[in-house]
């Protein structure tokens, strides 16, 4: 079904308006004439702090998240223009901090979205995927300027990527910044330009290194 049909249809229509509703006026209306609703439910999302549950909307034009305040009783956080935003996938650690995760990036905020499962991951991945390319004919992507992503220092004691043991003062804490993980020293050990994060070269784990520039490299 194309977009402007989904917008019309009358169950777009009515959720819409049971969105607005669960905003209880506190938000602008969300209902808007050729916006259609393609997603919609919670993910966990990497904060400054921890991961936090937040109820997730993707429309046709944007991105809506928000806390959870009760049974369809929302308060709204964020609204990310499609257009502005770009997806990646992260890769599946062993361990299960990062399973089913990928990226969400925007000049104003980048973080880590963890999915239940691979299925929902995909639903959501893909979905976002395909509204941005609808939205991007053009090349403008390559001239944004990501903020970049973190991960709470808290949220791991030991490196995502290899049984090294505990972070102590001599086994250092170091983020990738292309995934997010935390890692050891030992499991980053390149840094490499990243498009859309400045000029100089930042840290990133040996599994990004090897999956997104070792390529290109040699
Ligand atoms: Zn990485
Ligand atoms: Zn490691």
């Amino acid at each position: 079904m194309r977009i402007s049909e989904l917008a019309e249809s009358s169950k777009n229509v009515k959720r819409m308006g049971e969105i607005d509703e669960a905003f209880q006026g506190r938000y602008p209306p969300l209902c808007a004439l050729g916006r259609a609703l393609l997603a919609e439910g919670v993910l966990l999302k990497m904060c400054r702090k921890k991961i936090k549950e937040r109820k997730f909307f993707l429309f046709n034009d944007m991105l809506v998240y928000a806390k959870i305040a009760g049974h369809e009783l929302y308060y709204a956080q964020r609204t990310i223009p499609l257009k502005t935003l770009d997806v990646e996938d992260v890769i599946d650690t062993f361990k299960d901090t990062l399973k089913h995760a990928w990226i969400v990036k925007s000049p104003e905020k980048s973080f880590v979205l963890i999915a239940e499962n691979e299925d929902e991951k995909q639903h959501w991945f893909l979905n976002l995927k395909a509204c941005i390319r609808l939205l991007r004919i053009n090349k403008e992507k390559e001239k944004i300027d990501y903020a970049p992503i973190w991960i709470p220092d808290d949220e791991s004691n030991e490196c995502m990527r290899c049984e090294g043991g505990k972070f102590t003062v001599f086994r250092r804490k170091h983020h990738c910044r292309k995934c997010g993980a935390i890692v050891c020293s030992g499991c980053s050990t390149r840094s490499v330009v990243i498009k859309g994060q400045g000029n100089d070269p930042l840290r990133v784990c040996d599994a990004c290194f090897e999956r997104f520039y070792s390529e290109s490299e040699s």
